[in-house]
Formats: structure tokens, C-alpha cells, sequence
């Protein structure tokens, strides 16, 4: 145990920040948690509230092309960690009970504006870097806006939870591994010079505006706690890395009437989420099958942390439960940090434990191996983990309404083992599937039917191959057809830029191995080659229903993303996207008889890459000069 922060000489207090510092942004490799950070920082704002390291440390440095200065300062905020200290500075500033209050997710990533254009950090509050080359990658969300930057902002840039999960397992960084977790992920690629890597990569950046989500609250319903854990849980279920909640005074004029100190607003504050823990014990452990590999779950005595109840917590792999002598019947720490994600902090042996060992694979019997950190069923036929893949190919494909329960369906009673099999299912014998009436049945046929359309770089990155996402397989096969990239040995696949000497060797063995089943599927797929389609595969695309922005924004969005627009629905046409999937227009009715697929704009919208959205709100660097007289 380190020696008790008060007793630390100041000195050896501004080695330990800097060291860990470096840990956290140099490494990307942190040793504490952000608590265990903050109580630092705070400890030593504590002893020189003006310490240089303080306001080094609270905004790190990105490289950016050029300095900007912000119409008006952003300041960072001071902070509460209890419900007490967040009462006690709202009864400070509130002039009755009915005081409204407006709570926003904090977000965790790194604050940003946009202002004409122009895309640029927090820096010391009042200057920030210019990083507008990063814009390309951006995807902005503002209350009544989603879509690439527009108009002015103020936020946060962070990465989405969702695309963490799905984008980020194949972006990998210059030492060709993922990236560990969403905030230095974020911080990593801001902070880099050229970004081409990473648009080749389909990485995708989130600016959410400070606006897009907020809750009113008054002085006497934060009193209560009930309505702040509702919003608490509420906040917590948004798809966005966060560590805490703003509160700050609705009325803006009073709010501003306060003023500030150095460095916070006096009208708002931070709720930190850290701290928040519980104690439990684990009832049992279970295990989840992923595509490859089997992940411990720990199954744990219900408690309720900052008004969310926790039931089950990931162990994150074989390895974890070894190291750390997770055992069932252990009494646990439970945190839940600002990723939402809960997490033990530390276990304790209970009285009654006993490992939570399987040695055979629970779904096929199979005895289970080590791989690494991963336990694994080396069991190619395993049903599980062939569920598991076409689970994962069939997003990839893009029949997006297939979901996990309904594949299991096909797969007991139908024998679907592939998704060739998918394919050739007919309506009759979807229709025999439990819960399945004529309607849903005939919708799941064509959509599936609507899928054989599919691009040759969708089929690519259907294949779970390691490292080949739709972004690197596009690039790929605007350059090669499949057929080129299939008689291609490890050294010539190396050569195509972006691919490597690794993600070479396993897209060379892979494409081998699934040679059948390539074969298969483009024989059952009605592929769209990229390669001499002039760089972009021709796949018409339709808009029907009322949308938030005009037609036209949504049009040349998919320009941009390699979609043709057609006013009409017809045969040929690839994809209707609708305003309301429930509507009844008349390109609805059209495109559910010819079988044409249809999403809803939020669907379509989480289908594209950030990659080639287009700039012209972007300015060039040299061009801020021209920005100043508006500050
Ligand atoms: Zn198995």
C-alpha cells in the first residue's frame, strides 16, 4: 500500500501525477483508476490550487495544426463525488426550491467546438489546437442532427460504446494492435498527424454536442434522489463512454451573473460517477460463447450502485479468472466506473468457494483449450460457436432484423449451418419457425432475398476474418476483384497498402481455408464488384417519409459513402430507406412487393463509414486568420 496521500511531500505528489501521466497518454497502459487519480490531483489542488501541473494535467495536450481561440472560454468544471456534495452546491446557488437545474451526460473523451468549420480542442479553455484535418473522420450529433459536421458545436469527442465494439476490433494502431480502451483511443487518434490510416480503416470519431441529451431537474426532486437515479440510469443506457453528470443552473443569465473562478463555472458542476461501489458475492459463473472464444461471466448477489441494478458482471477472460482466484461463493467489490461498464475491483475467498472450472465445451462437449488469455472449444463443428459466427456474418451481410434467438430457430429445426443456407430458405419454411405468422415470415424472406445484392466487399468482411473490416476489404477490392485477391500468396497481399505483413498472413489463410464456402456463397449472391466500378460500386439507394433534415442532405450523404440516389422504386433499385419503417407511402408498399431491403433512417444511418463524408464546411489550416474577427 502506498503511504497516505496527506503525509506525501508535495514533490513526490507531482512525480506520482506525471508518472502516471505518462502512463495514461504516453503508454496508453494506466496503472490506477481514474478515482485513484483524481483524489491525486485533487490532493494536490488542495495544497497549491495553482500548481502549472494542474492545468497541464486537466488539458492535455493535443497536436493540432494551429492555435484557435474560442468565442467564448471553456472552462473546465469543478466536481462532487457524493450525492451530498452535489446538494450541498445546488442549495448554495438555488433561490428556491423550484430552482430548475439541467443535468447533461459528462462525457469522457476530449471537449471540443466546431465554429465555422472550424474543429478545434479545449486547450487551456480559452485557446484550443486546430484539428480540423480530423474532421473526415467525425460524426456530429446534436439534438435534432446526426450526420457529418455542420453548423457550430460544442461537445465532446468521444467514440461511440457500439462502435468500440463493432468498428474498433479491426483498427488497429502503428504496432498493429486494437486499441485497449475508448478514451485513449480517442486521445491516440486525435493526437495523430496523418489520419489516412485511419479513414482507410473506417475509424469513426463521435463530436455529441453538450446539448443532445438533458434533463430538467428542480432543487426539491434532487433532494428526493429518486428522479436523480432515474436520470442517472437514463444517461447510463446512452451509447457514449461517460464519467459522470453536468448539473447546472437552467437559467442561463443567473447562471453567467455568478461568474467564475479560475478555472469552473460557478453555475455548474460535475457529478463524478467513481466511487460508486458495492459489495456482493458471486453466485455462480457462466460462460459466454463469442465467435471464437468462451468469456466468464460472474452471476453475483443483486445490488443497486447509483440506482442501477447489478446482476452479472464480465470477467473478461479465462485468463483473468486464474490470475486474480475468482472463485464462486467469493465476496467481490463491485464499481461501476464512468463506461457503465461494472467491474470487480477486488475478491475476497469465501467461506463455501469452489472453482468455477469447465472442462468441456457445455455446448458440444468437446474438451475445452487455453489459447493465450482465451479459453476456447477447438471444435470446428461446435454448434455454439458455428451460431456464434453466422450471427456475426449475417450483420456483415447486412440482413439486419435476422437476430441471435431467430437463428437458433433455423438452425434446430431448419439445420441452417451458413449463411448459404440462410439464402436458401423459402418462405414456406421460415413460416414453420415458432412465432412466425405469414406477414413476418413473408418480410424475413425478403430481406434475405434483398440481401443477395450484396457488394463484394460486404461478402469480404462477412467472412470474420481478423482484421479485415468493410473499410479495408472496400479498399481492397476496388483495387482486385475477390477472385485476384483469392489467387494472391501472403507476399503479394502484403504489398497492398494498408494491409501489412500480419492481417496478410491470416486474409491468406483464411480466404484458403473458406475456399468452400466462398465458393458457395458467391454462387448463391448476386455480388456487386467494386473494382472498375469507378471506385465505387453502383448501388442505387432511395428516400421515403419526412426526415429531420432536407432530402437533399441525405442524398448527398450517400453520394459520399458510394450510393447512387433514385427518386423512384424500382426493380434495380438496391436500397429504400424510410422515415418511419411503419409508414404506409407508396414506396413502402413497392419495395416490400419487388423484395427490395428497407431500413429505417437510424439503421442506414449506423450502416455507414465515416469515411468519405463530405468536407466543405471544413476549412484549410491556412485559412484561420480569416477566423479571428468573429472571436
Ligand atoms: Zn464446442
Amino acid at each position: 500500500m502506498p503511504s497516505p496521500l496527506e503525509e506525501m511531500t508535495t514533490e513526490k505528489l507531482v512525480s506520482l501525477i506525471e508518472f502516471h501521466n505518462r502512463k495514461y497518454w504516453d503508454d496508453a497502459a494506466p496503472e490506477i483508476s481514474d478515482e485513484e487519480y483524481d483524489s491525486l490531483l485533487r490532493e494536490l489542488a488542495s495544497r497549491d490550487p495553482r500548481h502549472p501541473l494542474l492545468e497541464k494535467v486537466l488539458s492535455p495536450k493535443i497536436t493540432g495544426a494551429s492555435t484557435v481561440r474560442h468565442a467564448s472560454p471553456m472552462l473546465s468544471l469543478d466536481k462532487a463525488y457524493s450525492h451530498g456534495e452535489l446538494l450541498e452546491w445546488a442549495a448554495k446557488f438555488a433561490r428556491d426550491e423550484n430552482e430548475p437545474f439541467l443535468a447533461q451526460p459528462k462525457y469522457d473523451g476530449i471537449s471540443a467546438s466546431l465554429a465555422d468549420g472550424v474543429l478545434a480542442t479545449r486547450g487551456d479553455g480559452f485557446e484550443g489546437e486546430d484539428i480540423s484535418d480530423k474532421l473526415p473522420l467525425i460524426n456530429l450529433e446534436k439534438a435534432t442532427y446526426k450526420g457529418p459536421p455542420a453548423g457550430d458545436a460544442r461537445g465532446e469527442i468521444v467514440i461511440r460504446n457500439d462502435d468500440f465494439k463493432n468498428l474498433y476490433p479491426n483498427i488497429l494502431k502503428k504496432d498493429g494492435k486494437p486499441y485497449k480502451n475508448q478514451r485513449n483511443a480517442v486521445a491516440g487518434i486525435v493526437g495523430l498527424k496523418d489520419i489516412s490510416g485511419m479513414i482507410l480503416q473506417g475509424a469513426r470519431l463521435t463530436l455529441v454536442d453538450y446539448g443532445t441529451h438533458t434533463e430538467t431537474i428542480s432543487l426539491a426532486e434532487l433532494k428526493d434522489k429518486s428522479r436523480w437515479s432515474q436520470i442517472i440510469e437514463k444517461f447510463s443506457a446512452l451509447p457514449y463512454p461517460m464519467d459522470g453528470i453536468v448539473l447546472k443552473l437552467k437559467d442561463s443569465a443567473y447562471s453567467d451573473s455568478l461568474g467564475s473562478t479560475a478555472h469552473h463555472p460557478r453555475g455548474q458542476i460535475a457529478f463524478k460517477f467513481s466511487g460508486t461501489r458495492a459489495v456482493s458475492t458471486i453466485k455462480h459463473i457462466e460462460w459466454s460463447f463469442g465467435k471464437k472464444f468462451l468469456t466468464p461471466l460472474a452471476v453475483i448477489e443483486p445490488v443497486e450502485i447509483g440506482g442501477t441494478t447489478i446482476k452479472k458482471l464480465t470477467l473478461h477472460n479465462y485468463r483473468f479468472l486464474k490470475t486474480n482466484d475468482i472463485q464462486i461463493g467469493d465476496k467481490i467489490v463491485v464499481e461501476r466506473a464512468g463506461d457503465v461498464i461494472p467491474h470487480i475491483v477486488s475478491c475476497e475467498a469465501g467461506p463455501d468457494r469452489r472453482p468455477a472450472d469447465i472442462g468441456n465445451c457445455p455446448s458440444c462437449a468437446t474438451k475445452l483449450l487455453v489459447e493465450g488469455p482465451e479459453l476456447m472449444c477447438p471444435n470446428p463443428e461446435c454448434p455454439e460457436l458455428k451460431i456464434q459466427r453466422l450471427l456475426a456474418a449475417v450483420r456483415n451481410i447486412g440482413i439486419e432484423r435476422l437476430g441471435e434467438p431467430t437463428i437458433r430457430k433455423m438452425s434446430e429445426t431448419l439445420g441452417v449451418k451458413c449463411l448459404k443456407d440462410i439464402f436458401s430458405l423459402s418462405k414456406e419454411q421460415i413460416a414453420t419457425l415458432e412465432g412466425f405468422k405469414s406477414k413476418s415470415s413473408e418480410n424475413l424472406y425478403n430481406e434475405i432475398q434483398a440481401a443477395r445484392s450484396t457488394c463484394d466487399f460486404e461478402l469480404l468482411a462477412s467472412l470474420n476474418i481478423q482484421g479485415i473490416g468493410k473499410n479495408i476489404a472496400k479498399s481492397m477490392l476496388q483495387k482486385f476483384t475477390l477472385d485476384e485477391l483469392r489467387r494472391m500468396d501472403a507476399d503479394k497481399l502484403e504489398q497492398i497498402p494498408g494491409i501489412g505483413p500480419e492481417r496478410a498472413k491470416e486474409l491468406f489463410e483464411r480466404l484458403k481455408d473458406k475456399s468452400d464456402s466462398i465458393d458457395e456463397l458467391t454462387a448463391a449472391l448476386d455480388l456487386v464488384q467494386s473494382k472498375g466500378a469507378g471506385g465505387q460500386p453502383k448501388r442505387t439507394i432511395c428516400f421515403t417519409g419526412k426526415m429531420p433534415q432536407p432530402r437533399s442532405h441525405y442524398e448527398k450523404l450517400a453520394e459520399a459513402n458510394g450510393w447512387t440516389p433514385a427518386d423512384s422504386v424500382t426493380e434495380s433499385l438496391h436500397l429504400l430507406v424510410a422515415a418511419d419503417s411503419s409508414g404506409n407511402s407508396s414506396k413502402l408498399q413497392k419495395a416490400s412487393k419487388l423484395g427490395i431491403k428497407t431500413l429505417t433512417l437510424d439503421e442506414w444511418m449506423k450502416t455507414l463509414g465515416a469515411t468519405q463524408e463530405p468536407r466543405s464546411t471544413a476549412r484549410t489550416k491556412d485559412n484561420t486568420d480569416s477566423l479571428l474577427p468573429g472571436f
